[in-house]
């Protein structure tokens, strides 16, 4: 192990609350109507009455702001972080349409939320923590002021899920990282872990091992979920290996920082102690969901249940996105969700 410091920034070390994104450039005080990159801070906070509300600044509140404010309304986007969501932490994106060399994820996310901005949508750097939606003009409240809106869309989208392990959380930051394209530069020449069988482990893999000396992959099941065109990628590079059903039990540092991983072989219940200096946690997500609290009815995992056009069973409320109960969680179905609440909100709007 090179002793060598390690101190990551940007996805592994922050809490990642509602709008599931990491600040990738300085948080906007209250009040600062110089923000960064031409967003907003509101300068009343609040008291403001909008005809949208969104919150959530990812691909499906961008989208969502965009179809809203080019249909003529007044329209605002809440987002407590930067604007992008998990979009902008991943470093390609290959299966967008239009771009068929793929599209650098925060390029794509920033150009999404220039183009709202074009349209007149108002990007509110101000957490939502709570929400009345039960009137028909429904109340959100920031830590800094209380807006109005005649309909409201949810696309908090969500973050990564936690292994639960002891030593996780002291060690975050400090070899333990839930983004590989935030963290990954850290790790050039050095031995990583990646947990998890699904598209994010796999991609995750794949990007680490262009990095890093040696790339191990701990899933808890013999083959991955991951789509094929992953399982090819992957077989092919050398410095990949697999450790098949197999769970990290727990993880040890020495002086602050991560030294080992201990693996548990599921067959036998042997455990293995594996030296690493980091671990890629890709083990799913979890919804931003928390701040509804009782203002939405949510299913067992924690995500909103809305029809296919994302009506709630609240009139004027909808959800779009990754923070939805779906099939299918892309960049690709976020911005479809965003464009057909916008056009659901207008409608309930024009009532
Ligand atoms: P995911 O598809 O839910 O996969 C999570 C993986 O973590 C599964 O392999 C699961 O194992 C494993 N796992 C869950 N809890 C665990 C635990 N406590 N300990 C060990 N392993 C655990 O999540 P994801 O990979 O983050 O993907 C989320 C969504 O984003 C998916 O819809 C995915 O398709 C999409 N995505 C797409 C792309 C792309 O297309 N380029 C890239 C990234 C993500 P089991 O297999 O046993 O359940």
């Amino acid at each position: 192990m090179n002793s060598k410091s390690i101190d990551m920034q940007g996805g592994s070390g922050l809490p990642i609350a509602s709008g599931a994104s990491v600040a990738t450039d300085a948080l906007v005080a209250p009040g600062d109507s110089a923000a960064p990159g031409g967003a907003v801070a509101s300068e009343a906070n609040g008291g403001e009455t909008f005809d949208v509300a969104v919150i959530g600044a990812g691909p499906a509140g961008l989208t969502a702001g965009l179809y809203a404010a080019r249909a003529g309304l007044r329209t605002a986007v809440f987002e407590q972080l930067s604007p992008g969501g998990q979009l902008a932490q991943t470093e390609r994106i290959e299966n967008y349409p239009g771009f068929s060399e793929g599209a650098g994820g925060f390029e794509l996310a920033w150009s999404m939320k220039e183009q709202a901005e074009r349209f007149g949508v108002q990007i509110i750097n101000e957490g939502v923590s709570s929400l009345d939606l039960a009137l028909p003009v429904k109340q959100l409240r920031t830590p800094y002021g209380s807006y109005s809106a005649r309909s409201v869309i949810v696309a908090t989208g969500a973050r990564p899920r936690k292994l639960g392990v002891p030593g996780e959380a002291q060690l975050t930051g400090r070899g333990v990282s839930y983004c590989a394209t935030c963290d990954g530069s850290f790790f050039r020449g050095k031995t990583v872990m990646v947990v998890g069988g699904g598209n994010t482990a796999a991609a995750d893999a794949i990007y680490l091992s262009r990095l890093a000396e040696r790339v191990i992959l701990v899933h808890r099941r013999d083959k991955l979920r991951a789509t094929p065109v992953y399982h090819d990628q992957l077989a092919k590079l050398e410095n990949v290996s697999f450790m098949w059903s197999t769970e990290v039990r727990a993880l040890h540092g020495e002086e602050g920082k991560l030294v080992s991983a201990q693996v548990e072989h599921l067959s036998d219940g042997a455990l293995e102690t594996v030296p690493v200096d980091g671990v890629f946690v890709a083990v799913g997500t979890q919804p931003n969901t928390e701040f509804l609290a009782g203002a939405l009815p949510l299913d067992a995992g924690g995500y909103i249940a809305a029809s296919e056009t994302g009506e709630t069973p609240i009139p004027g409320v909808f959800a779009a996105g990754d923070v939805r109960a779906k099939a299918l969680r892309q960049v690709v179905t976020a911005v479809s969700d965003g464009a057909v609440c916008a056009e659901q909100a207008a409608n309930h709007v024009a009532i």
